[in-house]
């Protein structure tokens, strides 16, 4: 029996209704052996059909192209979304960071001009927080915004901006005031990313896409109207923008790696010792230890979903899901690997990489899930600090031991 009410239900129902139609156009098998550019165009197609159902930006208010519903049924979409395959990834940033403290900082005038087109797929955003001394210390920026008049410029250079290529705009925060304590010093905009001064380049990773960016800014100009909150208040933002929508990150329980049964089938139709690989134990034991591992992250993400319902925020146990789904995932690929052989490491560079479909694209790819949205390291503080309630770590920037 479901522990959701029958209007939560009815919802699910009338998401699959919309979504099973276009399976065929959008689904994990149609986006096989497309690049990187093509899959980006389907997403663009995916979300303009999402729009015109209602369906983009559940979350967001009415008046501004939403559908103003709450956080669960946004939870129950995208999983109904994640299940067939459909690329919804590409405009996980924008949608989940940038346009979201849009709506909350940005003017009436400005929220109707950059709202709807982003949640038509018209036009994609990007998060510029990280930069090449930047990363887990983020009160550590160093692009320095100067005010100029009713405007300020803008120079120094962010990295690991994911789908740069393809952004109009982004969010970023730069150091306004070099004189001031480093978590004050700091002050958040918004930005054009195809004005002059502007350079994006693309970063070529392990298995051949492109989906991170250098992104340099050399003197670019931005009035003081594009300043999304106080200056100075730049940290408390990006801390801000960094909490938004967070769980919904969190709940795949294969680490966003091919399912347990792809191993499972591999395992029976690969010989080990003259038997099948599933008959061994060592095999038996990854996949026991695996399928345990996914079970409890499961009941977590269960959870996490009736307190939404509840009308509660989840707490942060959203971190351990990355964490351990992350780990999961590399065992797993790591296992089936060794069952392929040296063919599991053939893979299609043109193609944009699948790391859900594909084990060697998932094991190369599985490092980054252990970086993105905060390092493994900082999610343990996390633990250890608000789950654990154990004493903060020694912190040298914030005061002497
Ligand atoms: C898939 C992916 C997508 C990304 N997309 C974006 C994006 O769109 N926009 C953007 O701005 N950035 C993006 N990033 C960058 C990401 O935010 C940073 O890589 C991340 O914050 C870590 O920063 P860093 O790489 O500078 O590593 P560092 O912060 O330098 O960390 C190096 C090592 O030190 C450890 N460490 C650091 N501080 C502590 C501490 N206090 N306690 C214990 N250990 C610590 C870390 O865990 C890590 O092992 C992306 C990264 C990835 C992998």
């Amino acid at each position: 029996m479901s522990a959701l009410s029958p209007e939560l239900e009815a919802f699910r129902a009338r998401v699959v209704a919309f979504m099973e139609p276009h399976v065929a156009e959008f689904g994990q098998a149609a986006r096989l052996g497309l690049s990187l550019d093509d899959d980006v165009a389907l997403a663009r197609r995916w979300q303009a059909t999402k729009a015109a159902a209602g369906f983009a930006g559940l979350t967001f208010p009415t008046e501004y192209g939403g559908a103003g519903l709450s956080q669960i049924e946004q939870v129950l979409f995208v999983e109904e979304e994640a299940a067939r395959g459909f690329p919804s990834a590409y405009f996980v940033i924008s949608l989940s960071m940038p346009i979201p403290m849009m709506l909350r900082y940005a003017t009436p005038e400005q929220k109707a001009r950059f709202v709807p087109p982003a949640l038509r797929g018209e036009q994609m955003w990007s998060q510029l927080f990280s930069e090449p001394s930047t990363g887990s210390d983020l009160a550590a920026v160093r692009t320095r915004a100067v005010r100029d008049g009713d405007d300020w410029i803008l120079s120094g250079q962010k990295v690991w901006t994911t789908f740069a290529q393809y952004s109009d705009y982004g969010v970023i925060v730069a150091r306004s005031d070099p004189d001031a304590p480093k978590h004050r010093g700091l002050t958040y905009f918004f930005v054009d990313l195809k004005a002059p001064g502007v350079t994006v380049r693309p970063i070529r990773q392990l298995h051949g896409a492109e989906e991170f960016n250098e992104v340099f800014f050399d003197d670019v100009r931005i009035p003081d109207a594009w300043r999304l909150g106080e200056v100075g208040a730049g940290f408390r933002l990006a801390v801000e923008t960094l909490m938004i929508e967070r769980y919904t990150a969190a709940a795949d329980e294969t680490g966003f790696g091919p399912p347990l049964d792809a191993l499972v089938a591999l395992a029976q139709e690969t010989q080990v010792d003259g038997r099948p690989a599933s008959q061994d134990g060592r095999v038996r034991g990854v996949i026991a230890r695996a399928f345990a591992t996914q079970q409890a992250l499961s009941a977590i993400h269960e959870k996490s979903v009736l307190e939404l319902a509840a009308g509660r925020e989840p707490g942060p146990e959203g971190s351990i899901h990355k964490l351990v789904g992350a780990r999961g995932r590399r065992e797993v690929a790591i296992c089936a690997l060794d069952l392929l052989g040296a063919d599991g490491l053939r893979f299609d560079a043109g193609a944009h990489p699948r790391p859900k479909t594909d084990f060697a694209m998932s094991w190369m790819d599985q490092p980054t899930l252990r970086i993105a949205g905060g390092t493994d390291e900082m999610l343990l503080n996390t633990v250890a600090e608000r789950i654990l309630g154990l004493p903060q770590d020694y912190r040298p920037d914030k005061a002497p031991r």
